[in-house]
């Protein structure tokens, strides 16, 4: 798996370093967590790594395309390594879990627009915000 993240890292001329490895493995285990999770996902393997050593890593494989950063209202940036096919997210309002939706049936409608205005439009984000069934389960139960 490892040699997995390294050949992904080479195809967007990313060097291959032990933070960036360990980012990837915490994200491909658990999707979706915001920064602070990732930093402590990546410590349990390389204690000494910085705060800001992971913002950068973060930011660098969000950049080259391999990461994908979602940030719902209110929340805070949450991260994932399932990219590049516009699938949405479904977000719990009273705990904030989220799981992801795939775009509505066929080849991403959402992505066209009624109108574009000119734009070459590539992603379409779209939300849908309700109670997961653990937080609609303790609401009956009260
Ligand atoms: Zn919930
Ligand atoms: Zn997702
Ligand atoms: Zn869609």
């Amino acid at each position: 798996m490892t040699a997995d993240f390294e050949t992904q890292l080479r195809a967007v001329s990313l060097r291959v370093t032990r933070p960036r490895l360990a980012v990837l493995a915490a994200l491909r285990d658990h999707p979706h967590v915001d920064t602070d999770t990732v930093i402590a996902l990546v410590r349990t393997d390389q204690p000494t790594v910085s705060h800001q050593a992971v913002y950068d890593v973060l930011r660098a494989l969000t950049d080259a395309g391999l990461v994908r950063r979602i940030q719902p209202a209110g929340a805070t940036a949450r991260y994932e390594m399932r990219v590049g096919d516009n699938h949405h997210h479904v977000v719990c309002r009273s705990c904030g879990a989220i799981a992801d939706v795939d775009c509505a049936v066929g080849d991403a409608p959402c992505l066209t627009a009624s109108d574009d205005h000119g734009f070459v439009v590539d992603e379409a984000e779209v939300v849908y915000w309700g109670t997961c069934p653990g937080c609609a389960t303790a609401r009956t139960a009260q």
